[in-house]
């Protein structure tokens, strides 16, 4: 299991911190090669970068905003000429601003399905040609319990996690004939800067009376990505506040 994904290429959006940089490095862990994908923090960036580079994989980080299809492109051409072909891709980067359901404007709509979902679907589109000519790959979805039950964001966070299904979904049925598994990761509440800054945020519907950690969403993302049989599907890790 240790090295399961040795030679392999993985990407992970929003790579900088929290989730995506708990991803990063067990995918780095588990033998692959990394692309870290971060939008401004190049230090943060680099330091996992650093960290990938001490367990003796390669690693680069890339800037782009993924929610931006010029980028996209630039992003995937920039890891095409310094890695290699991506084979694992984790769609990670979003944004969760926490605001009242009357300011909620057509902007901050626009905002957050261009980063949340348009970007998965720039991404996606990216990557999945070199995919389908090397007939395997693995794309991990980072959704939420908002897309299930609403969540404590906002109705446009709850709309773009529900459209990550969907996408999720598409993908998984069209893909599975090319070697391609598409999934998606749907947590609660996890113990990120996103959730920190979320005055919303409370433990008192979660069974477990507690956040998760960013190791109990990547463990899963480590699995969806050496598994060649799952497909389609959402794993939840929600402490038990949806079960299924
Ligand atoms: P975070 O705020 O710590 O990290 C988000 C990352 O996305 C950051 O690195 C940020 O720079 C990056 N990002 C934002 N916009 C970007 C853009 N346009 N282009 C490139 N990168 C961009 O939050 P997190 O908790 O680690 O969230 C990671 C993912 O998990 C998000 O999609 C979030 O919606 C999802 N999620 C988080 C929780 C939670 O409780 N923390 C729960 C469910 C789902």
């Amino acid at each position: 299991m240790q090295h399961s994904l040795k030679g392999r290429i993985a990407l992970v959006t929003g790579a900088s911190r929290g989730i995506g940089s708990s991803i990063a490095l067990s995918l780095a862990t588990a033998g692959a090669d990394m692309v870290l994908n971060f939008l401004t923090r190049a230090a943060e960036a680099k330091a996992v970068e650093a960290e990938i580079l001490r367990l003796g994989r390669r690693c680069v980080s890339i800037q782009a905003d993924v929610s931006v299809a010029s980028e996209v492109q630039r992003l995937a051409g920039e890891a095409e000429r310094s890695m290699g072909a991506v084979e694992v891709l984790v769609n990670n980067a979003g944004i969760a601003r926490q605001q009242a359901l009357e300011q909620i404007t057509e902007s901050d709509w626009d905002e957050l399905i261009d980063v949340n979902l348009k970007s998965c679907f720039l991404v996606t589109q990216a990557f999945v040609p070199a995919m389908r000519t090397r007939r395997w790959g693995r794309i991990i979805n980072i959704s939420s319990v908002a897309a299930q039950i609403g969540g404590v964001v906002g109705p446009h966070y709850a709309a773009s996690k529900a459209g990550m299904l969907g996408l999720t979904h598409y993908y998984a049925r069209y893909l599975a004939a090319d070697g391609i598994t598409v999934n998606a990761i749907a947590p609660a509440l996890i113990e990120t800067e996103m959730t920190r800054t979320n005055v919303k945020a409370s433990t008192s519907n979660i069974p477990m009376a507690r956040f998760g950690s960013v190791e109990e969403v990547s463990d899963i993302a480590l699995l969806l990505a050496t598994n060649g049989y799952i497909t389609g599907q959402t794993i939840n890790a929600n402490g038990g506040w949806v079960m299924s």
